[in-house]
């Protein structure tokens, strides 16, 4: 549907969160840790979409290895889905390797799936969809 977010990978939120705010110039508005993923995140609004800064929590943090091997930097691509199991279901068939094979739960109430980046040009792809309550 849409780029929902960017996933930037940094080391310390507490320096990148006022680097962001200047940049983007907006409060960050949310921060949160998700400790299935080993990860805190902290996130931007920039119009339609957002900006989401993962650090991680802990040596074996998917965060840790990424800045370990590539430096901070982009690490994901969200897009924003309606259906998230039609979704990974249609993409499946297409022959993309998915990360997970069920929904699981993201930051800022999303459930998410990734996609193996060796099936989508280097790029991490992340599918979520709003969670309804
Ligand atoms: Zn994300």
């Amino acid at each position: 549907m849409k780029i929902e977010h960017l996933g930037i990978a940094v080391k310390e939120l507490a320096i990148s969160i006022p680097l962001f705010e200047q940049l983007l110039n907006t409060p960050c508005y949310k921060t949160e840790e998700v400790a299935s993923e080993g990860v805190s995140t902290a996130f931007f609004q920039t119009g339609d979409s957002k900006i989401e800064l993962l650090e991680a929590t802990g040596e074996t943090s998917p965060i840790a290895k990424f800045i370990t091997k590539k430096g901070e930097g982009i690490h994901h691509v969200a897009f924003e889905v309606e259906n998230i199991e039609a979704e990974m279901k249609r993409l499946q068939a297409l022959g993309f390797e998915l990360l997970n094979e069920k929904p699981k739960n993201g930051a800022d109430n999303k459930l998410v799936c990734f996609l193996h980046p060796k099936s989508t040009n280097g790029v991490l792809v992340e599918l979520c969809q709003e969670k309804k309550s």
